[in-house]
């Protein structure tokens, strides 16, 4: 199959990808807590105190949830399903595996929420499931972003407009997306 039509294919499946984030995130709501409640205190250095309050984490013992996409008629994404990973972001709140509870990982996945915020829920998912589709899950441009900003937060290269930085690359990354999805 060739990437336009897995792509139209991946179209076809958001309104099933969509409801299973909902379902998702109501299952977890009670476990739910707020970024600035846990004590990461470089974070609000670089970001704003209202993201961090809107942002949600949930500390998670089993494997961190990823949509189940061969079941939605996408069994391309069987390798990424069952890839082990560390957090996941799914609008404002991300899910973290207990043995990753850094504030490394929150700020990368804060990047992600930014970046969902950004673009609406559909958009999210079609511009990352493009990237993925494109270049893999470690180059694809929502991740690569995360990748390199969180690179700069361990570094400590990072200033305040850090939120305005990711709004930008992602306005960025969307353009470019857009124009692949146009093809169709
Ligand atoms: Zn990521």
């Amino acid at each position: 199959m060739n990437q336009l039509d897995l792509m139209r294919k991946f179209h076809s499946a958001l309104p099933l990808v969509c409801e299973w984030i909902d379902k998702t995130l109501k299952e977890h709501s009670p476990n739910a807590t707020s970024v600035i409640n846990l004590s990461f205190p470089r974070l609000s250095t670089v970001l704003p105190l209202d993201l961090l309050t809107r942002a949600r984490v949930v500390v998670i013992t089993e494997k961190v949830p990823f949509p189940p996409l061969s079941q939605m008629g996408l069994p391309e994404f069987t390798e990424m399903e069952n890839m082990m990973m560390a957090g996941i972001t799914f609008k404002d709140t991300f899910f973290v595996s207990h043995l990753h509870q850094t504030e490394s990982l929150h700020f990368h996945e804060l990047v992600h929420v930014v970046q969902w915020e950004r673009l609406g829920i559909d958009n999210f998912l079609l511009a990352y499931g493009a990237g993925l589709m494109q270049f893999g899950y470690q180059d694809s441009p929502l991740e690569k972003m995360a990748y390199s900003l969180q690179a700069g937060f361990d570094s400590g290269s990072l200033s305040m407009n850090t939120a305005e930085i990711i709004q930008q690359q992602t306005d960025d990354i969307w353009n470019m997306v857009s124009t692949w999805i146009s093809t169709r």
